[in-house]
Parts: structure tokens; C-alpha cells; sequence
């Protein structure tokens, strides 16, 4: 019999684990044709997750976890499931029900019906989340289409389901900065998404501040195109032609009357403005560069301290 497995990353979610081992036991009880393993990966959480994790796999024998020796974020907690799973299908979801469980039965229904690779699925609405928040993920997405090959469609979530080729192919690229929602669209392969609200946390925190996010924007911008590099040769071609073009009207100027020592704003606001045109260019490089010093250090993504697979 084949095998689904879910994939399910877990920082801090003492407080929600139980009510989501119901939650999705529930729907796999309705999944008759198929195995299942529930592979809880806890990302070196501070909170009591481990100890719930142990209690329920004494009560279920289909739920394992892998156990992080510190916090090293989704992406590695993502990448440490989709290793370690075995499914030939493999669903990913979050703890704190915002993917509601109820959604992987039909998700794995589709699945089956139309034979896909991968189905996924896509926020509708904002709804509870806040408008600035909004703002800057529509304003993301915007940018990254505009300037990347890889199109990412807006509202476009981790929690998804596929095929042990997709998994397979998303395993092949090991990169270290992993930018998921970008890895899941650059594959390619066929791809139905779903529509879903926006649903609240059942308990617990947001582990994502705005900060956080924001640099995970910057991270993902990195990760997926380098059209940002272009942007200083863009703007610095643009400057030299109108440096060269004030210079050759300087000297006709003084030629036809005489120097003359007026001109100050005009210099100064000609330093500012290449001064912050210089900075924005070398910072974007340092964006590149300190991207690709992690990646050649090549240090594993993870170290896992305790493991029931
Ligand atoms: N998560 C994780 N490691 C982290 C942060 C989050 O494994 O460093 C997990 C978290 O437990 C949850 C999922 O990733 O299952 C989504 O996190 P969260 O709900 O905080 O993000 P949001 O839904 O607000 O985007
Ligand atoms: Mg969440």
C-alpha cells in the first residue's frame, strides 16, 4: 500500500499541538486507500512541543518526529521533514491550524482525480491580517514578478501536497538560503491551487515580526533574481550620461562667460544624490555577497538530537 506522509514543522506550539493531532487525525481516519506516517519536526523549540510530541506518538504509532539540536528556522525545519518522510505522498502544513486540516482531504482527492504533481493553496482574502502587512506582501510579490522568470502567485502558501518527484526535486536543490515559497514555483511541474480564507492561529504567537518578515522578503528577492545587481549599472550608466552631458554645457557655458562661483546647491545635491546612489548599489552587492559567503561555507542546514522516524 502506498504511503502519505505529513510533514507538519513545529516551533513553540505547546499550546496547539493536541488540538491539531485531533484535528488531522480525524480527516486521515477518512483516507482509507493509503498508509500514513505524521512527521512533527520540532525546530529546537523552547517550550514543552517535544514533550507533547512523545506523548502522542505513545498513543499513535503513524506519528514520528525529528527533534533539532536549536531553532533554525521554517525553511530548515521544512527541508529536515521533506528528507526524512518516506510518503509517496507527502502533504506540509503548519501546527497552529491556519492550514486547516479539513482542506488535505479534498487537497488529496484532487490530487488523485486529476493526477497532478502538487496541489496547493492560495489565500483569498487578508482578512485579520494587518493592512501595512498586506501592503508590503502585495507590494512583494509585485517586485519579484516584475523583475523574476519564476512568477509566484500572490497569497500562495507553504501548506500544500505532492508527489514523491516533486519532494524528490525540491531535495536535488541544496541550497542554503531556501526560499520555499520560490522552490515550489522554480521546480515547475502541474500545479492546482485551491482557494482558501485567511484563517487565525488556534493558540499560541506568530513567531514572524514584521522585521522578520522583511528580511525574509529581502531574502527571497536574493534568492530568485539577480535583478537588483542590474539596477546599479542601470542607474549608473543613467548618472554618467547626465554628469557627461552637464559637463560639455559647463564648458560652453564658461567658454561664452567666464567661470563663475555660483552653483553650490547644484553640487551638493549632486554629491547627496550619487553619494545614496552608491550606497544603494554597493549595499545591494552586500546583500549578494553575504548570500553567497553562507552558501560557500556549505554548513549543514540542520543538526537533528533526537529522532523517532
Ligand atoms: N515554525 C518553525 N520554525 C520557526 C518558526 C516557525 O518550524 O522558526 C513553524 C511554526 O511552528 C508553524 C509554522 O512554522 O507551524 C508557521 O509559523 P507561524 O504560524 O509562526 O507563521 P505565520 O503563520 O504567522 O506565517
Ligand atoms: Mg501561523
Amino acid at each position: 500500500m502506498k504511503l502519505l506522509s505529513i510533514v507538519v514543522p513545529c516551533y513553540n506550539e505547546e499550546e496547539v499541538l493536541n488540538l491539531f493531532y485531533e484535528e488531522i487525525i480525524k480527516i486521515l481516519h477518512k483516507i482509507t486507500d493509503i498508509n500514513k506516517e505524521i512527521i512533527f519536526v520540532n525546530d529546537g523549540s523552547r517550550d514543552k512541543t517535544l514533550e507533547v510530541i512523545k506523548k502522542l506518538e505513545l498513543k499513535d504509532c503513524e506519528i514520528k518526529h525529528i527533534s533539532f539540536s536549536r531553532n533554525f528556522g521554517k525553511e530548515s525545519a521544512i527541508l529536515a521533514g521533506l528528507d526524512n518522510c518516506r510518503g509517496d505522498y507527502v502533504v506540509l502544513m503548519d501546527a497552529d491550524l491556519q492550514h486547516p486540516p479539513s482542506k488535505v482531504l479534498e487537497m488529496y482527492n484532487i490530487m488523485i482525480d486529476k493526477k497532478c504533481d502538487m496541489v496547493t493553496t492560495r489565500r483569498i482574502s487578508r482578512k485579520g491580517e494587518s493592512k501595512i502587512r498586506s501592503f508590503f506582501a502585495n507590494l512583494f510579490y509585485k517586485l519579484i514578478n516584475s523583475v523574476s522568470d519564476v512568477k509566484m502567485v500572490p497569497g500562495s502558501q507553504d501548506f500544500r501536497i505532492m508527489t514523491r518527484q516533486v519532494v524528490n526535486s525540491i531535495l536535488k536543490l541544496s541550497e542554503y538560503n531556501r526560499f520555499s515559497k520560490g522552490i515550489f514555483n522554480w521546480i515547475g511541474y502541474d500545479t492546482i491551487y485551491v482557494e482558501l480564507e485567511n484563517v487565525e492561529r488556534a493558540a499560541g504567537t506568530t513567531s514572524w515580526s514584521f522585521m522578520g518578515l522583511f528580511k525574509y522578503a529581502i531574502e527571497g528577492m536574493v534568492s530568485f533574481t539577480t535583478a537588483p545587481l542590474k539596477l546599479a549599472t542601470v542607474f549608473g550608466s543613467i548618472t554618467s550620461l547626465g554628469a557627461f552631458v552637464y559637463l560639455i554645457y559647463l564648458i560652453i557655458k564658461t567658454l561664452l562667460y567666464g567661470a563663475d562661483i555660483s552653483g553650490f546647491p547644484t553640487i551638493v545635491s549632486l554629491i547627496l544624490v550619487l553619494g545614496g546612489i552608491q550606497l544603494l548599489a554597493i549595499g545591494i552587492i552586500g546583500e549578494y555577497l553575504s548570500k553567497t559567503y553562507l552558501e560557500c561555507k556549505n554548513r549543514p542546514k540542520y543538526f537533528i538530537k533526537d529522532k523517532k522516524l
